[in-house]
């Protein structure tokens, strides 16, 4: 097989491929993207769930503090009546201012902790929201895409296949500078010749280039765009 006609071939090939490429169109990048939103959902989920754990334990120790200290000074205030002397009496009341500082810290600590909750309750309601609402897209995108891929599965092995299979026929060089011009030129590296013109670009053709593409022993490229060309009779 001639080179020129193998390079034809290929840009025949490549172009079918780029149309399956073009029918999975964004889907493979979204599902990508998706799944990645998913999981730092799932992730920051967790976290949230573990800190509202930790916040009722907080929550609980706290109570359980703020009770016995209620009970202490009630019992101190009672022990007030009691008292002999001065001493004591200072010495209790000391105790009381103590643990009444001590409780009021303990309520502000308590304060905190419940705003913390009630915020992060909000927030891991909404994130459990989102996370149904992206669940339930990505199934639908993935089960699409995973529909496309597989329609298309046989179709991209035998293309590619038949690539390979073409691409022996050219030197690596011109493989290399038909993927440039095609990456350069929206896709289409190789073009027939119409009415002395390239059918690419427009450009003219000389007649020595003309009569060695019409010989198609050697490959040519159009002086002004590099795409390669061929005759089509
Ligand atoms: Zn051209």
């Amino acid at each position: 097989m001639s080179q020129i006609k193998a390079l034809v071939d290929i840009q025949d090939i490549d172009s079918q491929l780029m149309e399956i490429e073009e029918l999975l169109g964004d889907l493979p990048r979204k599902v990508k993207e998706l799944i990645q939103e998913e999981d730092t959902l799932i992730t920051d989920l967790s976290t949230g769930k573990v800190r509202l754990k930790e916040i009722e334990v907080e929550l609980h120790k706290a109570d359980t503090l703020v009770k016995a200290h209620r009970e202490q000074v009630d019992k101190h205030k009672d022990q007030l009546f009691l008292v002999s002397n001065n001493k004591q009496y200072d010495a209790l009341m000391h105790e009381i201012d103590f643990l009444k500082k001590e409780l009021d810290t303990l309520e502000t600590q308590d304060l905190e902790f419940m705003e913390e909750k009630s915020t992060l309750e909000e927030t891991v309601t909404t994130q459990e929201k989102s996370l149904g609402i992206l669940t339930a897209d990505l199934k639908e995108r993935r089960g699409k895409l995973e529909i496309l891929l597989k329609e298309t599965a046989e179709e991209k092995a035998n293309l590619e296949k038949a690539r390979e299979g073409k691409a022996k026929a050219v030197p690596e060089k011109y493989l290399t500078e038909y993927i440039r011009v095609r990456n350069a030129r929206r896709g289409v590296a190789v073009i027939h010749i119409q009415s002395n013109a390239c059918g690419g670009c427009g450009a003219f053709v000389p007649p020595q280039t003309l009569a060695e593409v019409k010989g198609g022993q050697v490959l040519r490229t159009c002086d002004a765009c590099n795409r390669f060309l061929y005759w089509k009779e």
